[in-house]
């Protein structure tokens, strides 16, 4: 007999809810390779419920009139409830993307400071009075919300990439609906709940699960929703604000990337190789973030790449919750396919495969979707495994000669979300980093990410960003406001 799968439901309006069809979809365990729960299949009805309920609680005066220190103190709340529940967060996250423990319960404790900061913003909120040049005019504006925001998450890190959005929606006073992607949604389920235990009314986050072709357009067109705000592919993003556009929404868009990290031969080697251990075989590789272009300048390159392919053989693939496991597995069986497609390309197109290259073997990996930690070396910059996002661990290494040359290769691509340095000289960092075409760069540490700090893309890598102070900007929008202090209302025919 099968065992039956945990269900977990949809929070809209405050209750817990099925689809309106009453079908599921099963959330598979990436180490097992088999389901473990089941999250409501919803439809356009189920959209329709939740936006409704959200324009519903963001008209409501428990929470349009609520003051922003109120506002504020409310997501502290949710903070102290999210620190409570780490642990339990962070095992239902690792169970739906099989990413380790280690860093899922690291993120989790880490996701209650974007609460603390945001709602320590959300009284900072402040319009201004205008000096215009018109007489006896008292001119300000007032900064609002902009209504129901449409958030829609991908599967990597499901509750930090909502927490960037929502913290920041929350403060600024907007109610929001959650798309989590159809691969991790539980914890996002569970997640919902604590915002009601913290005492926001009703309405304010709701969650809508499902396929994104069934809904998604659905949600983003949605008259009601005010905003979408995105992260995933640049695909999906680009046809997401396409369909928004029409619609004249606000669209923010955190998207891919194919991020290169820089080492230069003055570097601290040792150092570097950790970088570049990080950039790429962290979580798999799946993280948009990624260093998956390694640019190695070519005095070092040997002594480079020996260190690397040896650091890497050393990592331990294994059970994702175990304290010692460095490497777990790719998240979905369709992206166990798509990695090793990448593979056979980088093979074909004449690269050679240093390390990996397949899919390991190993009791202890059981029915797991894993792929070895691969590197590549001798790859030319145009081939697509130096261009393309492969989402998993396997890392391009690409010669330089100089700083223009590394450069000019590092900037020779469509996306710019980050990218990493590594040297010793610091007016060569300060050069670097002014001219690399990429939101985020970092010198000699990589994948480094605060909530104080502004976060997203150059290039196909997105608009807007989220984290730090302007983020708040991405969910208000400003009114002018004029009052006339003269006696009496002149000419109606001219613009005054
Ligand atoms: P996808 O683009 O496939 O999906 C992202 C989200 O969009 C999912 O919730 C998905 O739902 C939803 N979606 C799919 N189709 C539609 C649609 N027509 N309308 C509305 N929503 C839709 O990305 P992945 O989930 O595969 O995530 C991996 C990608 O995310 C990588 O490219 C990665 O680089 C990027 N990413 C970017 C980050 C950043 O901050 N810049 C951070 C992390 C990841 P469903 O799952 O049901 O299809």
């Amino acid at each position: 007999m099968t065992e039956r799968l945990e269900q977990f439901r949809n929070v809209v309006g405050g209750k817990r809810v099925e689809s309106a069809g009453g079908q599921w979809i099963d959330s598979h365990d990436p180490y097992a390779g088999s389901a473990w729960a089941q999250v409501p299949r919803c439809t356009p009805d189920d959209v329709e419920a939740a936006v409704t309920a959200a324009r519903n609680a963001f008209e409501s005066p428990e929470w349009r009139d609520i003051t922003p220190s109120a506002r504020g103190k409310l997501l502290w709340k949710v903070a102290d409830l999210i620190e409570r529940d780490a642990e339990r967060l962070a095992r239902l996250e690792v169970r739906d993307n099989g990413k380790l423990f280690a860093e899922m319960h690291g993120q989790l404790r880490y996701i209650p400071e974007w609460y603390r900061y945001f709602g320590g913003l959300a009284d900072k909120i402040e319009g201004s009075v205008i000096p215009t040049d018109k007489a006896q005019i008292f001119n300000y504006t007032l900064r609002e919300p902009l209504g129901v925001v449409a958030a829609i998450t991908p599967w990597n890190s499901p509750l930090l990439l909502l927490t960037w959005k929502l913290a920041a929606a929350l403060a600024a006073g907007n109610t929001v609906v959650i798309k989590p992607s159809e691969h991790a949604s539980v914890s996002t389920l569970a997640f919902a709940e604590l915002f009601e235990e913290a005492g926001f009314p009703p309405g304010v986050v709701n969650t809508v699960t499902g396929f994104g072709a069934e809904i998604g357009d659905a949600l983003v067109t949605h008259p009601k929703v005010a905003k979408v705000a995105f992260t995933g592919g640049d695909a999906t993003g680009a046809s997401v604000a396409a369909k928004a556009g029409e619609h004249i929404k606000h669209v923010s868009l955190e998207l891919g990337g194919k991020s290169a990290n820089i080492v230069f031969d003055d570097a601290p080697i040792d150092d570097a190789v950790r970088g570049a251990i990080a950039g790429i075989f962290a979580a798999s590789g799946q993280t948009c973030i990624a260093g998956s272009r390694l640019l190695v300048q070519r005095s070092i390159q040997d002594e480079f790449v020996e260190k690397l392919v040896a650091f890497a053989r050393s990592a331990k693939l294994g059970n994702p919750m175990d304290e010692d496991t460095n490497v777990g597995p790719v998240t979905t069986r369709q992206q166990l396919d798509t990695v090793l497609k990448y593979i056979d390309i980088g093979r074909s197109e004449g690269a050679t495969c240093a390390l990996g290259g397949g899919r390991p073997e190993g009791t202890e990996l059981g029915d797991g979707w894993f792929v070895e930690p691969t590197i590549f070396t001798g790859v030319d910059n145009d081939m697509r495994i130096a261009q393309e996002e492969i989402f998993g661990p396997v890392l391009s290494v690409i010669p330089f000669d100089d700083e223009a040359d590394a450069l000019k290769k590092a900037n020779q691509i469509a996306y710019g979300l980050a990218a990493g340095v590594w040297t010793q000289s610091m007016p060569r960092a300060i050069r670097m980093a002014a001219r690399l075409e990429a939101g985020t760069v970092w010198v000699n540490t990589y994948r480094a990410v605060s909530y104080t700090s502004p976060f997203g893309g150059y290039k196909r890598s997105g608009l807007g960003r989220e984290s730090g102070q302007k983020a708040i900007e991405e969910y208000l929008q400003t009114k002018s406001v004029w009052i006339s202090c003269a006696d009496g209302f002149s000419n109606p025919f001219v613009l005054r």
